[in-house]
Formats: C-alpha cells, structure tokens, sequence
C-alpha cells in the first residue's frame, strides 16, 4: 500500500522557465518583465523559480499576496522589488511597507493606512495606484480617481510615499474590451499628471497582451503564464509564441488491468476529460477512461506497476500540456495546474 499520490511527481524544467524568461523579456523590450509568481508560482515552486529567475537578471516579481512577497524578500533580499496587491488588512499592509515590498493600492483608505505606518517607521511607502479600467476587481473607480491621486500627490510632497506606478489589469479576453481599458488607463493617467503625479511606471498587460498588443506594454508588463510556459487557450501554439512549457506532470501505474494510474495530487480533476483527453505512455498515447480517486487508461500491452504516465507536459505522447488538456474541457492551462495539490513532490531539472 503507497499513500494517495505517492510516486507522481511535477517534473520542472528550470532551464526552460529560463529560456522563457529570454523570450518574453526579447519580446516585450524596452518594457521590462515584472515575473508573477502567485500560487507557489503556478504550482511550480516558488524557491526554485525565484532563485533561477533572479539568476536569470529578473529584479520585478509579482507575488499577490504579503505572505508571498516576504518569502520572495526572504529568499532573494533586498536587490529585487517585489509587488503585492492583495493587503487582507492594516496590519499586512504594514509588514509589507516596513520589508520595502512595492504596494498595489485600489482604494483612498488603504493609502492612508500607507502613509500613517510610513510616517510612523521613517519609511517611504513604494505604491502602485490601481485604477479600475473594467474588470471590477477592486481599484480605485474612475469617479474617485481625481480625489485619490489629488491625495496621493500631497502624501507625496510629505515624503511618507512615493507614487512608483500606475496599474491596472485587463481581462484579455477580447480586444475591444481591451481597448476600452486601456482609454479609461490614459485618462487616469492624464489626470495623475494634472496634479503631479508621474509613475515612473505604468503597467497594464498581463501574458496574452504583452506579445499580441505592444500598445499595452508601457512600461512593464506583468507575466505569469507565458513564463512557465502556458499559452492561453485557443489562442497562439508554443511554437508560434516560442515557448516551451515548463512542467510535466508525471504518475506511475500503481495497478494493471484496467491500467491505474496514482493521481491523487489532483484535487478534482475534472470528470469532463475522461474519455476526451489522452495520456502519454511507454507505449504511445493513451485515452483516459476514467477519472477518480485514481486515473484508468486504457491499456497497453505489457504494462506494468511502475511504468510512468505524462499527464500532461513536453515529450508526452498524450496531450503535449496542461493547456491541451484545459482546452479538451474549455478551461486554461492555469486551471489544470492550480488543481494540482499543493504538497505534490516536484522534482527539478537544469
Ligand atoms: C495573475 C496576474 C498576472 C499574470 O497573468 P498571466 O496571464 O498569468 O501572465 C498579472 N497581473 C495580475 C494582477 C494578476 O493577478
């Protein structure tokens, strides 16, 4: 008897996550790549990909919430900026000015939770003001814009912040929406500059954008997906983009006849790709029959407890990555990634 997932294992290729990094940061130049590595960094380890990006020269990591961020300052210190735009409180938000993080702020009340713990630690609080342009996912609404920026320019003058960008994110889903966006981006960006204010920094384009939109770089573009080699779903191939995905995610047979496959690291996996999605095996490709607590495949001759199966991922005969699979069942690769269990066995190769 193993445990639930024993022997799967992630398989993470660091000198991929490198050549992606060589590829966005070509494509997107002058912008600069801000590299998000939420959720564990798409479940792919956040120390392992901070070190190796860090190495690579990348010096902007996005890390959502304050807990990530410090671990990025703990694992990197002090020569790398790191942006947070998830403050669940006043009392997180302090933590994250007093490590020097870089602050996404979407609201009049969280500046001046900013600015009171600069003041009160001799610091200079580094924001980010976000304005909505759309998605409503908090940000400042375009009618309070003018009041917030208006404050942010006196917080500025006192010296307790400093205004380093001006952001927003956009749904990428469709380019008029896009373009509706990024009108309501310049005309807040407009207003900033009325009363002063001057980002060195305006970033608005998350992956999709960043290679198909030039107009949506400015300054920075903030790239998840693309680094780790996930394109978006029913959008551009690896190939055209230049990307190679990251992981592979591999399984052993734990029994034969039916041919069990151990994933128990996923944490529900969807029903909907049982007999639509195939799986990579010794002996070629392999339609999934069946998902449970374990993966059926269809047999091969010769199969045998301990032979490995690529659910996904580079060299796999099944489905060539996590987005082939997403796509089988109209969701993102991210989706099939982040179903992963946290405390899956990642194994690294560089
Ligand atoms: C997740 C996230 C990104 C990165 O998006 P990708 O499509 O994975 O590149 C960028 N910006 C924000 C605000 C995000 O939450």
């Amino acid at each position: 008897m193993t445990a639930p997932g024993a022997g799967a294992r992630l398989v993470v290729d660091l000198d991929a996550l490198a050549a992606n990094i060589a590829r966005v940061r070509s494509t997107v130049a002058p912008a600069e790549m801000m590299l998000v590595v939420k959720d564990d960094a798409y479940r792919h380890g956040l120390e392992a990909v901070v070190r190796r990006a860090a190495r690579e020269g990348v010096t902007w990591f996005g890390a959502f919430d304050v807990e990530t961020g410090r671990a990025v300052r703990a694992l990197l210190g002090d020569d790398v900026r790191v942006f947070t735009w998830m403050s669940a409180s006043a009392s997180e938000t302090a933590v994250a000015v007093r490590e020097g993080l870089d602050l996404g702020v979407g609201d009049a009340g969280m500046l001046e939770e900013v600015a009171i713990v600069a003041r009160n630690s001799g610091t200079r609080g580094r924001i980010h003001l976000k304005i909505d342009t759309g998605l409503h996912r908090n940000g400042v609404r375009p009618e309070q814009w003018p009041g917030v920026v208006a404050r942010a320019a006196e917080l500025e003058a006192e010296g307790v912040i400093e205004v380093v960008g001006v952001w927003s994110h956009i749904a990428e889903a469709s380019d008029e929406e896009d373009d509706a966006a990024r009108e309501r981006f310049e005309e807040a960006l407009s207003a900033a500059s009325e009363v002063g204010v001057a980002p060195a920094i305006r970033h608005l384009a998350a992956s999709a954008a960043s290679f198909a939109r030039p107009e949506f770089r400015y300054d920075m573009v903030r790239v998840g997906a693309f680094a780790y080699g996930i394109r978006s779903a029913g959008g551009p191939s690896e190939e055209a983009l230049g990307l190679v995905p990251v992981a592979r995610l591999e399984a052993p047979v734990i029994e034969t006849g039916p041919v069990r496959v151990d994933v128990g690291v996923f944490e529900g996996l969807p029903s909907s790709l049982a007999a639509v999605a195939r799986v990579g095996t010794a002996a070629g490709s392999r339609m999934l029959r069946e998902i449970g607590e374990h993966l059926d495949v269809e047999e091969w001759p010769g199969a045998a407890i301990g032979d490995i199966v690529t659910v996904f991922g580079p060299g796999a005969q099944g489905e060539a990555s996590a987005t082939d699979l997403a796509e089988r069942i109209d969701t993102i690769g991210e989706e099939i990634l982040l179903r992963l269990s946290p405390l899956i066995e990642r194994r690294y190769e560089s």
